[in-house]
């Protein structure tokens, strides 16, 4: 049977991968929590990055693939396999049109579309992470997605690499077809913006960049919200009815406000918190376990199941 040293060994072959065993994963999440992944390998290559994926999968161990770290729950015995990440992170643009490669930080491209006068992503400025994870999960803020201006999407399905047109990927809110088929990796997307002023842009993104600040300072170890929101038209009857008008926003209630009545803000477990402004936000304020933040999401959903019969979700992805 494949061992681990022998995928190491396959692994370090391929020109342009570079691999390493038991690469702690608390250094590669925001959450700064993680055990030992039997073996990380990155590359900016596509070409690399396939043949990597090829040895990875024979030699039969499990393989995950990670962005920037920012949107990740990894146990505390780590994970046993391969992680990999696609690093390749050129932009490019043409006209309107805007090419951008999945390892690319979503910052860049925001701010290179800023610096072109090109207009629609800048409500995205402050969301960490990557391009392609911010395709895979439909990242967005203040009214909108990165789905809005999807033209195509460039992946590898772990045979040949394929084109989806914006239709194909199934957006919607903070799901694409990506999440169903968690084998399929992003290598890159175009993206169609529109000419505007870039200085009126900058300043909506510096106006964004400054409120997110506030409420998720960049030192703070966490994944930004850790539930969905709730689509309004989903919420059950009685439920929709009591919820104040106000609270709603674009078609939907924040998880916060249900988390809020839960008692959910300042709940504190090992070093993990729920801050005591924002019940929809969890961080690690030091020491914190995977175990301990598992244990609270779970308290979390099940105060707002047995109180309003809402099974929140997770907009975080577990690893390991
Ligand atoms: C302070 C803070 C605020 C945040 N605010 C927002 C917000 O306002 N709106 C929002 O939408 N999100 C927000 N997030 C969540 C997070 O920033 C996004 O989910 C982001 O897109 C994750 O990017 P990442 O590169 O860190 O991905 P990771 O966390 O590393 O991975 C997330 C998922 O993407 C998958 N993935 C990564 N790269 C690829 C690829 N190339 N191909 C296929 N799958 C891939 C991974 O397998 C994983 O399942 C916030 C997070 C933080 C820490």
């Amino acid at each position: 049977m494949p061992t681990a040293e022998d995928a190491h060994a396959r692994l370090a072959e391929i020109p342009n991968v570079t691999v390493c065993a038991g690469a702690l994963l608390s250094r590669y999440t925001r959450f700064g929590i993680g055990g030992p992944a039997d073996l990380y390998a990155e590359t900016s290559d596509a070409e690399a990055f396939i043949a990597a994926l090829a040895a990875a999968r024979a030699s039969g161990l499990e393989t995950v693939v990670i962005g920037g770290g920012t949107n990740l729950i990894v146990s505390d015995a780590g994970f046993r396999g391969i992680v990999l990440r696609y690093r390749a992170d050129r932009l490019q643009a043409a006209g309107a049109c805007v090419m951008a490669d999945a390892g690319a930080v979503l910052q860049d491209l925001v701010d290179f579309a800023i610096a072109r006068g090109l207009k629609g992503l800048e409500t995205l400025s402050g969301i960490p992470g990557s391009v392609g994870a911010a395709v895979y999960g439909n990242a967005g803020a203040y009214g909108h997605s990165i789905s809005e201006r999807v033209v195509r999407v460039r992946f590898y399905d772990g045979a040949e690499i394929r084109l989806f047109t914006n239709g194909e990927c199934a957006f919607h809110y903070r799901e694409s077809v990506f999440k169903q088929h968690k084998e399929w990796i992003i290598f890159s997307t175009e993206l169609a913006l529109e000419p505007a002023d870039a200085a009126a842009l900058r300043q909506t993104a510096d106006d964004i960049l400054k409120v997110r600040n506030e409420k998720f300072p960049v030192t703070m170890k966490c994944a930004g919200s850790i539930f969905k929101n709730q689509l309004y038209k989903d919420l059950p009857p009685d439920v929709a009815a009591a919820v104040p008008a106000n609270v709603v926003r674009e078609g939907k209630v924040p998880s916060a406000y249900f988390l809020e009545q839960v008692g959910a803000k300042g709940i504190e477990r090992g070093g993990i918190r729920v801050a005591t402004y924002h019940a929809n936000l969890i961080y690690n304020a030091g020491g914190g376990t995977a175990a301990d933040l598992c244990a609270v999401i779970a308290d979390l959903k099940q105060r707002v199941l047995d109180r309003f019969g809402i099974a929140l979700e997770e907009e975080v992805q577990y690893v390991g």
